[in-house]
């Protein structure tokens, strides 16, 4: 595995701080800080981000986020700014997580504008798309991608796009190796040709586990990937960030 990879941990709406302060500790201090290709990405709820951003800080951990406003500031109840997250040392940001899509209605307007935001403050997006399973079902899974690709994403130098099957999230279903390696190659191509993108990085996202990770990058030539469940469980990602 000699290619830079990344692995973002997507802690979504769990953990407290004891719990996060544990699995940082136990992650900073597994031997394999050496693997200088594997970019470890933590991606935790807002309130824990200031504690997790001073304890990573001088180690090979790198903070992320799960969402931001569009919008630099303003009377916007609720909401946290993509200026506060970089005060944070925040370095990257999911936008457009299926979960989302679906329990606060982020159409892919609004994660388009967000991405826009994002770049201009110089915080990577990781963007995330994928079908649901009738479009899989009716093979109409490239038609749906497409258009979240084309609505979501604006012109820009350089993009991180998280490939995560709705029907594959928290399943423990995954796409044949095959499956994923198509997207990849579609993805990347789509970008290049109808948004003139020179650096595309696809990840993989839906129960990545111990047991797959490896044949999913090896097979599927992906960058990385974003991982959910497997992330928050202490053996889980230890394995599979040791065996990468
Ligand atoms: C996710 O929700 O981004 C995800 C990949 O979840 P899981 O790994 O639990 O399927």
């Amino acid at each position: 595995m000699a290619q830079n990879k990344l692995i973002v941990s997507n802690w979504k709406m769990n953990l407290n701080l004891s719990e996060s302060k544990k699995l940082i500790h136990k992650l900073t201090k597994s031997t394999l800080k050496k693997k200088h290709y594997l970019k470890k990405i933590i991606c935790p709820q807002f309130l824990l981000i200031p504690n997790i951003s001073s304890i990573i800080k001088d180690t090979n951990l790198v903070l992320g986020a799960q969402n931001c406003h569009y919008e630099k500031e303003g009377a916007f109840t609720g909401e946290s700014s993509i200026e506060l997250l970089k005060s944070f040392n925040c370095k990257y940001i999911i936008l457009g997580h299926s979960e989302r899509r679906l329990f606060t209605a982020d159409s892919n307007s609004l994660v388009r504008k967000k991405i826009k935001i994002a770049l201009s403050t110089k915080i990577k997006p990781i963007v995330c798309i994928g079908e649901p399973l009738e479009f899989r079902k009716n093979k109409d899974y490239l038609k749906f991608l497409d258009k979240q690709l084309n609505e979501c994403i604006p012109e820009c130098n350089e993009i991180i796009v998280a490939y995560e099957p709705i029907w594959s999230i928290g399943t423990g279903l995954v796409p044949k190796f095959e499956e994923i390696f198509e997207i990849q190659n579609y993805i990347k191509n789509f970008l290049k040709k109808k948004k003139f993108i020179k650096k595309i990085s696809v990840l993989y996202g839906g129960s990545v586990s111990s047991n797959n990770i490896v044949n999913i990058i090896e097979e599927s030539e992906v960058d990385g990937a974003l991982i959910g469940g497997a992330s928050l469980v202490e053996k889980e990602i230890l394995k599979i960030i040791s065996i990468l």
